[in-house]
C-alpha cells in the first residue's frame, strides 16, 4: 500500500464509500491524516462507521477546514447536475481530487505510463504491464480495477502503468505522467461531460502538464478516430510532446501502423515489418491490433525494448476476463462473454469476429443506442433482450428486419439462445456452429451490480447448460 504519510496533518474528506473511498480513508487514517467521511447511501455509511471512521453530512457539515475532498469519480460534480457537495466545495474553493492525485503527491519523480481513450483501456494497460514487468518493476492500477493506494510503493526504477478515465483524468490535476497512450476517442458518458467537445476536452486534459523532471514526455496517439487526430496534430504544434503516431486504417510515413493484421514500424521512412499479430490469440480482432500496436510503440519508444522481445511477451499474455472470453463450446457452438462491451462501439468489435451470431443484449442504454451496428445485422441469428433498453433496441431491430426475442432476464435469455443455436446445428443451408454472444451494448446497472458481476452471472449460467438438447 501506498505511504501516505506526508499529508499528516492535514484534513481530507472522502465522499462516496464504494471499493476505492473506503480503502483511500483507510490509508489516509493510517498515514496520520484527519479523516471524514459522507455517502449519500445510508448503508454505506452505516459501514463505515462500524469500520471505525467519522462519518460526516457534507451537504451541510462546515467544509472550510478542509485541504481535499476525495471525490469517487461515479458521482458527478458538473453535468449534468453537480452534487450539492461539489457545489459547496466550489463555493469554498476546495479542489475535489481522485486517489491518483494522491499516489503522484507521493512520488511525484516515478515513472508513469498513462492510458485512456473509449475503448481498449483495459486490455492495453494489462497488456503494457504484462510485457514491461518482464524488464522493470512494474505495477498496474488506476481504472482497471486495482484502486491505486493499494499498488505497493516503487522505487526510482521502477514503472507505475495507470489506466485513467475521464472522470480521473479531470480530478487528478498534478498529472503529469512521462508517457500516455491515447487509443480512441467516440461518443460515450456524454451526460457526465455536457456532450462531445467537453468529452474530448477532458480526454485532452490528460497532456496538460509536462513531466517534472526533464525529460521530454511521449505521446502516443492512434489517429484513427478524429478527436485524436486533431489532438495529436495539437500537441505536434505546440513541441511540448514527442508524437508517436499509430494506425490500424492507413499506412503511415511515421510512427506505427497495422496493415492486413501485419504490424509495421516506420524507420527511416522505410517500413519495417515486425509482427503478425492475428498470431496473438488472446488479442483478435482490428481493435485489439490498435490496443497492440499502441502497447508496442510506447514499449519501443519510451524505453527502447527490441522488437522481438515486446512480442514475445505479447504472444504470452492472456487477455482480460469479460472480453470476448470464450466460455464454453457445447456441440460445436462457442458460448463468448463480452459484457464489458458496454456501448454500440464496444460491441461492434466482438460482432465483426463472428458469423451466425445468437446475440444476447440491453441494460442501461448509452445514447445513440444501437446505431453504428446496422453493417452486423446479417450476421445476426436472432438478437435475445434483457434490460431497460429492450423496448428501445426492439424497435431498432424490427427496422433492420433482425429477429428478435424479449427475454427481460439474463437467465431467460441464455436458455432461449442455448435452445436455438443447439436447434440451428446442422440446420439446411447454414454453415457453421454459431455462437452464443453476450455483448450487450449497454451498461449493466439497472439488473447488476457492475459489468463483472453480469459476466460472472453469464459465465455461471452458461457452465449449467447440458449438452445435446
Ligand atoms: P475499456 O477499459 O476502455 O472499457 P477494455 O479493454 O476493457 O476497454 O475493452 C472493452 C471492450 O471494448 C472490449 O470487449 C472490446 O469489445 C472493445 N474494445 C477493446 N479495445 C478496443 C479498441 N481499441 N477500440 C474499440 N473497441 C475496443
Amino acid at each position: 500500500m501506498i505511504d501516505l504519510s506526508h499529508l499528516r496533518g492535514q484534513r481530507v474528506a472522502v465522499m462516496g464509500l464504494g471499493k476505492t473511498g473506503l480503502s483511500v480513508a483507510h490509508a489516509l487514517v493510517q498515514a496520520g491524516v484527519e479523516v471524514c467521511v459522507w455517502d449519500d447511501n445510508e448503508d454505506k455509511c452505516e459501514q463505515a462507521r462500524a469500520a471505525g471512521l467519522i462519518v460526516k453530512d457534507l451537504r451541510v457539515a462546515p467544509l472550510d477546514n478542509l485541504n481535499a475532498i476525495l471525490w469517487s469519480p461515479g458521482i458527478p460534480h458538473t453535468h449534468p447536475i453537480p452534487h450539492p457537495v461539489a457545489v459547496r466545495a466550489g463555493a469554498a474553493q476546495i479542489s475535489l481530487i481522485s486517489d491518483i492525485e494522491l499516489l503522484l503527491s507521493a512520488h511525484p519523480e516515478t515513472d508513469v505510463v498513462a492510458i485512456t481513450g473509449t475503448n481498449g483501456k483495459s486490455t492495453t494497460t494489462a497488456l503494457v504491464g504484462h510485457i514491461l514487468s518482464a524488464f522493470r518493476p512494474t505495477e498496474v492500477g488506476g481504472n482497471i480495477g486495482r484502486p491505486a493506494l493499494d499498488m505497493p510503493d516503487l522505487g526510482s526504477e521502477g514503472t507505475y502503468v495507470l489506466e485513467l478515465s475521464s472522470y480521473q483524468i479531470e480530478l487528478t490535476p498534478s498529472l503529469s505522467p512521462t508517457s500516455v497512450i491515447l487509443l480512441n476517442i467516440t461518443p460515450d458518458h456524454l451526460e457526465r461531460h455536457g456532450g462531445m467537445e467537453g468529452y474530448i476536452a477532458a480526454k485532452e486534459q490528460i497532456f496538460a502538464n509536462p513531466p517534472i523532471d526533464s525529460r521530454k514526455p511521449t505521446a502516443v496517439i492512434c489517429i484513427d478516430t478524429k478527436p485524436c487526430a486533431d489532438i495529436a496534430k495539437r500537441l505536434k504544434d505546440n513541441g511540448t510532446w514527442t508524437v508517436i503516431l499509430v494506425s490500424t486504417k492507413e499506412i503511415l510515413d511515421e510512427g506505427v501502423y497495422v496493415a492486413d493484421g501485419i504490424l509495421y514500424e516506420v524507420r527511416s521512412g522505410e517500413s519495417v515489418s515486425i509482427a503478425d499479430l492475428r498470431d496473438l490469440k488472446a488479442l483478435k480482432g482490428q481493435h485489439n491490433h490498435e490496443n497492440a500496436a499502441c502497447a508496442y510503440a510506447a514499449l519501443r519508444h519510451v524505453y527502447g525494448i527490441e522488437p522481438d522481445h515486446i512480442i514475445r511477451e505479447m504472444i504470452s499474455f492472456g487477455g482480460l476476463p469479460h472480453r470476448q472470453y470464450l466460455t464454453r463450446i457445447v456441440g460445436g457452438v462457442a458460448y463468448i462473454n463480452d459484457s464489458k462491451a458496454t456501448n454500440a462501439e464496444a460491441a461492434s468489435k466482438a460482432l465483426a469476429c463472428y458469423h451466425r451470431i445468437y446475440w444476447i443484449l440491453g441494460g442501461l442504454p448509452k445514447e445513440g443506442g444501437l446505431n453504428g451496428l446496422e453493417e452486423f445485422m446479417p450476421r445476426i441469428e436472432k438478437a435475445y433482450l434483457i434490460g431497460q433498453a429492450a423496448h428501445e433496441f426492439a424497435a431498432w431491430l424490427e427496422k433492420r428486419k433482425v429477429p428478435f426475442e424479449h427475454c427481460e432476464t439474463l437467465d431467460n435469455a441464455v436458455r432461449a439462445a442455448h435452445l436455438d443455436a443447439q436447434a440451428g446445428l446442422g440446420k439446411p443451408g447454414t454453415s457453421g456452429a454459431g455462437v452464443v454472444l453476450l455483448s450487450p451494448a449497454c451498461a449493466s446497472w439497472d439488473q447488476f451490480q457492475s459489468f463483472e458481476h453480469r459476466g460472472d452471472v453469464f459465465m455461471t449460467l452458461v457452465g449449467k447448460l447440458e449438452e445435446g438438447v
